[in-house]
């Protein structure tokens, strides 16, 4: 409603007095007293009032709530009559409850100044909402690697934005980095500030908590300080000085009071285990914690979702795309459309996605739809699947 304001300042914008709709006349519709009122006490133009006239939800509710009882009262009808009743009253004057396809929120009634305004604001409104859904989808494909989609967060007013900015400016930087522990490296290696790379660390968090299906396990030896690729190989331990050491099985020297072979900890999605050891051994909270971020930060305990991805298929013969989810393997989905069509179907791109990525993007190619799902090979739509497929890799 806020927006519907912004958009015209010259509508009149009505609070319904705490006494409607009692002591309506019964003899013409609510909705006609509404506006009988509208024009008496609000001096509102009384030209095509149904047509301008929108109201939020709740008194939406209210008023056909009201005109619901007044047509019982007066036909005696009941049950699905007396509501076809109700939909042909509303339908026929009835304020409007949706605005540039949206509903509208709050409790207030605001009558728009004239037709062409209406047009012009709704208009306008549509292209806000497809320019936030464009941003939301561009948000979703941003991110293939760690570095694409820190570069996405250029302009955040924090310091994962002012990171991403930095990274911009330096083509040496690991975009493609799979552990945290290389990017680190780097920023240390460039004499990049402590900032920074505390601002890697949120950046990391933030990047395996938007795509946990991207994290790539693995833990650093503390001894040799190389990674420990396959957790059979590695340990966590409970020193006698009091302290965690994630080793090698091969770099652990002496007997230590306390193990626990990391892939036995790690057994489950989340780090469940590790409280446990701990416990065990008596470690102090701090450390607990302070292990337990190390390890987030090397993607362990990272939640996964159920992975949906989002689809684009093409019909060979006359090049109409299908753009669909699935929560299985899309392979599977393309076989299983090719029947029922003689030519190859083609996977021209996948990106992460669910339903209602799918409807955002249904939404957006709208005008090229065809039929169902399938659109028309439209140059902004092949533009769209061009950008998601993922470039060849720098040698
Ligand atoms: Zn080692």
């Amino acid at each position: 409603m806020k927006r519907i304001v912004a958009v015209f300042p010259d509508a009149h914008t009505v609070v319904l007095p705490d006494d409607w709709p009692e002591g309506l006349r019964d003899d013409i519709s609510v909705f006609e007293s509404l506006y009988r009122w509208l024009v008496l006490e609000r001096r509102v133009a009384p030209e095509r009032l149904h047509d301008r006239t929108y109201a939020g939800a709740g008194i939406a509710r209210e008023l056909r709530a009201a005109e619901r009882a007044r047509i019982a009262r007066r036909t005696k009808l009941k049950g699905k009559r007396l509501d076809a009743a109700l939909n042909i009253s509303d339908l026929g004057s009835g304020p409007q409850t949706l605005f540039a396809g949206q509903p509208i929120q709050g409790n207030v009634i605001v009558v728009l100044p004239d037709d062409d305004s209406i047009d012009r604001g709704s208009s306008h409104m549509l292209q806000e909402s497809r320019v936030a859904k464009t941003r939301k989808i561009r948000d979703l494909a941003s991110g293939a690697d760690f570095g694409q989609w820190l570069i996405s967060n250029v302009g955040r007013e924090d310091p994962v934005g002012d990171l991403a900015h930095d990274v911009v400016h330096d083509p040496d930087f690991p975009r493609d980095a799979r552990h945290y522990p290389e990017a680190l490296e780097y920023l240390q290696s460039q004499g990049y500030c402590l900032g920074a790379q505390n601002a890697l660390a949120e950046a990391w968090n933030e990047y395996l908590a938007r795509y946990p299906e991207r994290a790539v396990k693995a833990a650093w030896c503390e001894r040799c300080a190389r990674a420990i690729v396959e957790l059979p190989k590695g340990v966590l331990v409970w020193t006698e000085s009091g302290g965690f050491e994630v080793l090698h099985t091969c770099c652990v020297q002496g007997v230590p009071r306390c193990s626990i072979d990391l892939h036995q900890l790690f057994d489950g999605p989340d780090l469940g285990g590790l409280n446990a050891f701990a416990n065990e051994c008596g470690a102090p909270s701090e450390l607990v914690a302070r292990l337990e971020a190390r390890l987030r930060l090397w993607g362990f305990g990272a939640r996964r979702r159920r992975q949906t991805k989002v689809y684009f298929i093409q019909e060979p013969k006359d090049g109409a795309i299908k753009i669909g989810y699935t929560s299985g393997p899309v392979e599977r989905r393309r076989a299983a459309l090719q029947t029922g069509h003689p030519e190859p179907l083609r996977v021209l791109a996948t990106m992460d996605g669910d339903r209602s990525t799918e409807a955002d993007l249904h939404a957006r190619f709208g005008q090229y739809r065809r039929k169902g799902e399938w659109f028309a090979p439209h140059r902004e739509l092949i533009q769209f699947i061009a950008a998601l497929v993922p470039k060849v890799p720098r040698p």
